[in-house]
């Protein structure tokens, strides 16, 4: 039994070292990749339910490999999340985003929102409103088209760091979502505090929409009580024209999801919007 023990605790150690060595591979890479610049902008088209038109895109970061081609966010965000790389990650994503929602506008396509993804680390950096300040400057772009969404559990655990800021992106003028809305917990009474333009329901509580009852039952709940607060909600993942057609039904204000487009490159997005106008 003891050699046994000692044979799970070299398992362990070896399986720990394995993580950690992978875990500095990655690092190593995304560095590199940052450098290079083989990051890239993909954008998802979001939409208003009772008009059914695009109003705005959100900003969603691709790591394109040489060798392993496009890495999805849920594997390298948490990583720069841990090192701090998400620092420059996250303002090479805003500065492009902005540039970006400029350049549709000059070739000629409507004037979107740009939703771009702040991480926790980046909303407690005492430099961050200097630093959406200068990627609004730079690009052009007029302060009341950035969406800058944060997530509910950013919000909840770090509330009063976060609290500052809020209100100084606030005066400069732009738009903020709080993310994933309704897997952390926060009371909607509490959310008043931080003036908050959007709720965006997280997918899970939209995917079994209509059939789910207490999903349905939460989902209006929000609704009702966003609206009560002057707050505006977006439900995210919608697949299906059964969920969009309930989600009317219930008073969303607007959506994004696969049943519209998946998240595109630049190009593919303005051929989608050149494509929606001539129906
Ligand atoms: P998120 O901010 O909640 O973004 C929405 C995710 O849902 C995106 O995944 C999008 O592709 C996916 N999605 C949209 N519609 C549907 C649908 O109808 N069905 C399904 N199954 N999925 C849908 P993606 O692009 O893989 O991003 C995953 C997460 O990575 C994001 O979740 C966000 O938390 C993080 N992320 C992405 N880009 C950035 C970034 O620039 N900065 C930061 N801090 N985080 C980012
Ligand atoms: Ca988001
Ligand atoms: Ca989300
Ligand atoms: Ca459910």
């Amino acid at each position: 039994a003891k050699a046994e023990g000692r044979n799970t605790f070299r398992y362990y150690t070896q399986a720990l070292t394995e993580a950690a060595s992978e875990r500095l591979e990655t690092e190593t890479r995304l560095r590199r990749a940052l450098e290079l610049g083989h990051l890239e902008v993909f954008y998802q088209p979001q939409l208003d339910v009772a008009t059914g038109s695009i109003i705005g895109v959100e900003a969603l970061v691709r790591w394109r490999d040489p060798e392993e081609g496009l890495i999805s966010p849920a594997r390298f965000i948490p990583v720069a999340e841990e090192t701090g790389l998400i620092n420059r990650l996250g303002q090479q994503v805003l500065e492009r985003a902005c540039r970006q929602a400029v350049a549709w506008e000059q070739a000629g396509l409507p004037a979107l929102d740009m939703a771009v993804n702040l991480s926790a680390h980046q909303i407690i950096d005492p430099q961050m409103t200097s630093r959406v300040r200068r990627a609004l400057h730079e690009s052009g772009l007029s302060a009341e088209r950035l969406v800058l969404e944060i997530t509910e559990s950013t919000l909840m655990t770090q509330a009063e760091d976060v609290l500052g800021t809020l209100e100084e992106l606030k005066q400069l003028g732009v738009q903020v979502a709080i993310d994933d809305f309704g897997t952390g917990y926060s009371s909607l009474a509490y959310l008043k505090r931080f003036a908050i333009d959007w709720l965006k329901v997280d997918r899970c509580f939209i995917q079994d929409l209509p059939a789910d009852k207490s999903d349905a039952e939460l989902t209006q709940t929000i609704i009702n009580l966003a609206h009560n607060l002057g707050i505006q909600v977006l439900a995210e993942g919608v697949e299906t024209r059964e969920q969009l057609d309930f989600l009317a039904r219930l008073g969303c204000d607007s959506w994004q999801g696969f049943l519209c487009s998946r998240p595109l490159p630049p190009e593919e997005l303005a051929e989608h919007l050149n494509n929606r106008d001539d129906e």
